[in-house]
């Protein structure tokens, strides 16, 4: 009876921020105990903030999502999707897949991909190595074998997206990038004494001097918050990792980065807020933009890497562009009469929008079933913002 007496003066345990709801969540960003419909308001409306503050929109712009169907790209394009409609931003959104051409890993998520097309009403665009370049990463490991795959993934990808972004008639990509990532990256630099880059891994948008200009919205999110907003919303994404990925060097920065956060519950800002602060005096260090004098791709050097690593796959020198070029040139693959490929990869300065751009998934109707949705919205932000105006 006196322990029924005690617990029932206990006072009831409520959100750090409505004061009402019972809190479900601790958020790892700040510490704070909300609950669902908080922790949901608050995700989505600092990546509006970041947006806004970044500047990073103009009305009517069409703007590619890329989507691998992971954890962060689909967090992505929901969230993309609403803050659209709740913000009236009037973007155009697209989503834009690279097909790398990695059985047991990249066709599965590709399905996922798909299915958040129909789910979320957006035009899917999906690009393949293949088709660009002639390779697909299962091909590209098979003569290159498995130790240096991330380097030829990474740089043809690049490009594939941007070379997407084109076909779809866009001119602004945005990626799933979140702040660990970006902390990670900026801890990279630093071990690898790249002083120039040490600051623009930290932009917001980068490639505003060229075709197709890439940014960020997640700069500021947590990964793990990203996690809790795809579990409690029961997004479908996909979670296997790629089965060609040691990538070691950033897998070494994550665990550091982990430590640090254990001492350091800032760190992951902190990190971030000093590679924005970070000023490079020197310009000696920043490659120059030229292009391509195969491709028409942007690049620091006469040819790019992407048709420097494919001259070396085509020839059987699948080191060129990896090793040293004499060392790689000393023990060349003996390729046989007919088995050389010359796949010849489009000029990118000659690309333009396709107008009959085969989609994988296209809007029939981009009218039906938004109306009820946005009524939905509009109702569940209006009750939000109610509560929260009551705190005060
Ligand atoms: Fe490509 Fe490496 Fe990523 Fe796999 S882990 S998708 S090979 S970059």
């Amino acid at each position: 009876m006196q322990n029924t007496e005690v617990k029932s003066k206990r006072p009831r345990k409520v959100c750090d921020i409505c004061k009402s709801a019972r809190p479900a969540i601790k958020r790892p960003k700040t510490g704070q105990m909300v609950c669902k419909e908080c922790f949901y308001y608050v995700f989505e409306e600092e990546i509006h903030q970041t947006i806004i503050q970044g500047n990073l929109f103009k009305e009517n712009e069409r703007v590619a999502i890329g989507a691998s169907g992971g954890k962060d790209s689909t967090v992505l394009a929901y969230v993309m999707n609403l803050l659209n409609k709740r913000h009236n931003y009037k973007l155009d959104l697209v989503l834009l897949s690279i097909d790398e051409g990695i059985t047991g890993y990249r066709d599965d998520s590709l399905e996922t991909v798909k299915r958040n097309a129909r789910q979320y009403n957006l035009p899917l665009k999906i690009v393949s190595y293949k088709e660009l370049y002639g390779w697909s990463m299962d091909e590209i490991v098979k003569e290159a074998g498995n130790k240096n795959n991330c380097t030829f993934c990474g740089v043809l990808r690049r490009q594939a997206l941007d070379r997407g972004a084109v076909m779809l008639g866009s001119k602004h990509i945005l990626t799933g990038h979140n702040a660990d990532d970006i902390a990670e990256t900026v801890l990279m630099n630093i071990l690898r004494g790249d002083v120039p880059r040490l600051q623009r891994c930290t932009f917001i948008t980068t490639g505003n001097d060229s075709m197709i200009k890439r940014s960020k919205p997640f700069k500021y999110t947590y990964e793990k918050e990203i996690v809790m907003y795809a579990h409690y919303k029961k997004l479908d994404y996909f979670s296997t990792e790629c089965i060609y990925a040691p990538n070691a060097f950033r897998g070494n920065a994550r665990v550091f980065l982990k430590d640090l956060e254990k001492v350091r519950s800032t760190a992951i800002m902190d990190i971030i807020n000093s590679g924005e602060s970070y000023e490079n005096k020197s310009n000696n260090n920043i490659p120059s933009n030229k292009i391509c004098e195969r491709c028409g791709y942007m690049s620091s050097n006469k040819i790019c890497k992407a048709c420097v690593l494919l001259e070396g796959l085509n020839k059987g020198l699948p080191s060129l562009g990896i090793k040293k070029s004499k060392k790689a040139r000393s023990n060349p693959k003996v390729v046989k009469d007919g088995e050389s490929k010359e796949i010849k990869v489009k000029n990118f300065q000659e690309l333009t929008k396709e107008e009959n751009c085969q989609m994988e998934y296209e809007v029939e109707n981009p009218n039906s079933g938004n109306n009820s949705q946005n009524e939905k919205l509009v109702s569940s932000v209006n009750t939000m913002k109610r509560k929260l105006q009551n705190i005060d």
